[in-house]
């Protein structure tokens, strides 16, 4: 993970909110500077997730920026993960996405853990 970050003089890159921390960061980072997460990235448009625009392609489950994913769609109603038509109105933002963001996080967490030892068991449960 040593990427430097590609410096744009001219244009200065929008910023949005870390999932995590809040903390507002350009929009294609996806290591927040401030609380040091990776982050989850948006399927339509590479840049790293937000909570209050969290939905998901409503065939494959990918999770993705709603304003981003609408545009792709809008321009060719094909989810770009899947394949599967999808037409923009199917895109909702999702009831929760608070949770849907832990959930993720969760699923993260067990595909990194996968690599440890096995024999250390016990708490994490509450
Ligand atoms: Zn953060
Ligand atoms: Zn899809």
């Amino acid at each position: 993970m040593a990427r430097r970050p590609v410096k744009t003089e001219d244009e200065p890159e929008p910023l949005s909110q870390c999932p995590y921390c809040k903390f507002e960061i350009p929009e294609t980072r996806l290591d927040c500077p401030s609380c040091k997460h990776s982050l989850p990235w948006c399927a339509a448009s590479g840049k790293h997730m937000v909570i209050n625009e969290w939905s998901k392609c409503p065939k494959c489950k990918m999770c993705c920026n709603y304003t981003e994913m609408k545009r792709v769609l809008e321009a060719e109603p094909t989810c770009p993960l899947c394949n599967e038509e999808v037409s923009p109105m199917q895109v909702k933002i999702v009831d929760d996405p608070n949770r849907e963001f832990r959930e993720l996080i969760d699923l993260m967490k067990d595909s990194t853990n996968q690599a440890e030892e096995e024999s250390k068991d016990g708490e994490g449960d509450d």
